[in-house]
């Protein structure tokens, strides 16, 4: 087992990690060189419990046997096929079950090997649709203040978190944002959906009213907020969205990076909230985060829109080196096989009552402002420190990780989304272990 000051990893300079203060993990690095199921193992031979699925992506848990044979057998037999002008089986199996799991008219899958990709690719497909429909006046995107849709200029342009945006730039132009979602004075504590909010969505209204539908291509929401620290739909928002931008010709997009695949007790947020959208995008789960991959899901008639021309023309000039890889295809399926013998696109549905309740049971802990919960995941929202903002949340972060518990934080707000396998022991001892950490931290 390796050791992060031995001499392999002792130089720890050369690597420029993503999002992370470098500069302090370098002092006190944390370090992880197994993983199995329900648990991480450390450089210093520790057990940790996975409270978040890596980040928000090992549904399926950790190293499970269908995944790493997949893998494994297709990486021996086809590592690499050109991903233009040429196909291999599995791709068109794994866009065909994908499509199957999607309520119609979801029917095509564009394959990318992110979440961030996934974002550009709808983007680009929705602003090339409406161009080719003849509506190539409408080039606006609209998203959300506190979205986040990636890292691409794209998926950055139409997220909306500050730290995210200010200091690269201009960005897209003609990009407008709704008010988010939360509303902590009238939901606090909420369990599930939140009663208050649903008039959040006539942003949209007032946005069409100022530029006119006619310019507006489309609109993208994460369905849950899940990276800016579980901001929940109100009862009817998504509903009233969906109506909205088919009573104004606008493409619904819905971010599905950390909804898709089984995160809220059904397949797809799409199915969990009876709302169809035109553009889907997921990649994380997809294989359950064991090889990156993304795919963006796209509605019948957008797809047809593009089969028009003469049959020897590109429709799309779209697309990655590493659309559709073999060795994540192969991934992908056995990822799917795993989700559907073990049932595990359901499971959090099962277990969110059970979940919600030991969430809840954490609101006496010292500085909590807040809980919220829907499926599988859950937040608890700290109280800042003055002038000290991400401090509270940072320290049980790094409490959490020494007690042997994985938790995330995002702001003072401490996020949890465990692989779908989860059991309700283990439930338990996450909530157990944080209670300690809250309380150590106070
Ligand atoms: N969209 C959403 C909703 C996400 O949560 C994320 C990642 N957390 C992304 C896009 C970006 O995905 P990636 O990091 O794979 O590019």
């Amino acid at each position: 087992m390796s050791n992060p000051t031995s001499a392999a990893t002792n130089n720890l300079e050369a690597f420029w990690m993503p999002f992370t203060a470098n500069r302090q993990f370098k002092q006190a690095p944390r370090m992880f060189v197994g993983a199995k199921d329900m648990h991480y193992t450390t450089s210093d031979g520790r057990q940790v419990l996975d409270g978040t699925a890596g980040l928000w992506c090992c549904n399926a848990g950790h190293s499970r046997p269908k995944v790493v044979e997949a893998v494994q057998k297709q990486i021996a037999e086809l590592d690499y096929a050109p991903a233009f002008q040429m196909g291999h089986p599995k791709a068109f199996e794994l866009a065909a079950r994908l499509a199957a799991m999607m309520p119609s008219p979801l029917n095509h899958v564009f394959f990318t090997n992110s979440g961030s990709e996934s974002v550009d690719t709808a983007l680009k497909i929705a602003l090339a649709y409406q161009r080719s429909i003849g509506q190539g006046t409408r080039t606006r995107l609209i998203g959300r203040e506190r979205g986040y849709h990636g890292v691409g200029f794209g998926g950055i342009s139409v997220g909306g978190i500050v730290s995210n945006r200010k200091t690269f730039g201009t960005m897209l132009t003609g990009v407008d944002h709704m008010r988010h979602t939360h509303d902590p004075a009238r939901n606090a504590f909420s369990r599930g959906i939140p009663e208050h909010g649903a008039e959040y969505v006539e942003d949209l209204i007032r946005i069409i009213q100022l530029h006119d539908a006619s310019t507006i291509a489309a609109v993208i929401v994460e369905p849950v907020a899940g990276s800016t620290g579980v901001l929940l739909p109100p009862k009817g928002y998504l509903e009233r969205l969906r109506k909205i931008c088919d009573d104004n010709g606008i493409l619904l997009i819905f971010d599905e990076v950390i909804t898709g695949f089984g995160r809220l007790g059904a397949p797809f947020a799409t199915d969990f909230f009876g709302v169809t959208p035109d553009l889907v995008t997921t990649a994380k789960g997809i294989t359950s985060g064991v090889i990156p991959m993304g795919a963006v899901f796209c509605s019948s008639s957008i797809y047809d829109a593009f089969m028009n021309g003469p049959e020897h023309m590109i429709e799309l000039f779209h697309g990655y080196t590493y659309s559709a890889h073999p060795v994540a295809c192969a991934a992908a399926l056995g990822t799917l096989d795993t989700y559907e013998e073990e049932g595990l696109l359901t499971r959090a549905s099962e277990l969110s009552q059970y979940w919600e309740d030991g969430l809840h049971g954490l609101k006496d802990c010292p500085h909590v402002i807040d809980i919220r919960n829907l499926g599988l995941i859950g937040a608890i929202e700290l109280e800042p420190i003055a002038g000290e903002p991400t401090k509270r949340a940072f320290s049980a972060f790094l409490k959490a990780y020494d007690d042997g518990i994985l938790i995330r934080t995002t702001g003072d707000i401490i996020a949890l989304s465990p692989p779908l396998i989860i059991s309700k022991a283990q439930i338990d001892e996450l909530f157990d272990k944080l209670r300690k950490v809250l309380h150590a931290i106070a």
